[in-house]
């Protein structure tokens, strides 16, 4: 799957171009791709793609997609990483989830018609939990 945002004739024959020498996946290929989204299933990732339509509205300015990037870099690796980053960087200047007054308006937006407000809950959860019981 290809996401390639296009606003222009030139930008979308510059896509086209790349798909003259289209050559389908063959089995082995398409095997390893159904193994590896099996295995993000599993996660329970959070398909936010990034697409940023939901932030501008929000009156609390929380960092939507980069919270969520953040629980999906938590549930892969399980390290603090993901802790800094949601910490020192996507909430040092914008809201936390904890902070969403569930207006709903980033839900109005959102063109993968995610909870965002149910998911927030599970991300204010695992990120802003009492230190002594962070990992
Ligand atoms: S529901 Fe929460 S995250 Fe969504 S726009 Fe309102 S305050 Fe922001
Ligand atoms: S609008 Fe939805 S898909 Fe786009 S960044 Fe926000 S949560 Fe993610």
């Amino acid at each position: 799957m290809v996401l390639s945002g296009m606003s222009t004739l030139d930008q979308m024959e510059d896509n086209i171009s790349f798909m003259k020498e289209f050559k389908h996946l063959n089995e082995k290929e398409l095997e390893a791709v159904h193994q590896v989204a099996d295995i993000f299933h599993q996660k329970h990732m959070i398909p936010c793609t990034a697409c940023r339509y939901c932030v501008a509205g929000c009156p609390k300015h929380i960092s939507i997609p980069d919270l969520f990037s953040c629980m999906n870099a938590k549930m892969v690796f399980h390290d603090w990483n993901a802790d800094y980053y949601y910490n020192m960087v996507h909430t040092a200047r914008n809201g936390k989830a904890s902070e969403c007054v569930k207006c709903g308006k980033c839900e109005k937006v959102c063109p993968q018609h995610l909870k965002i407000r149910e998911i927030l809950e599970d991300v204010a959860k695992e990120f802003e939990k009492p230190q002594s019981a962070a990992e």
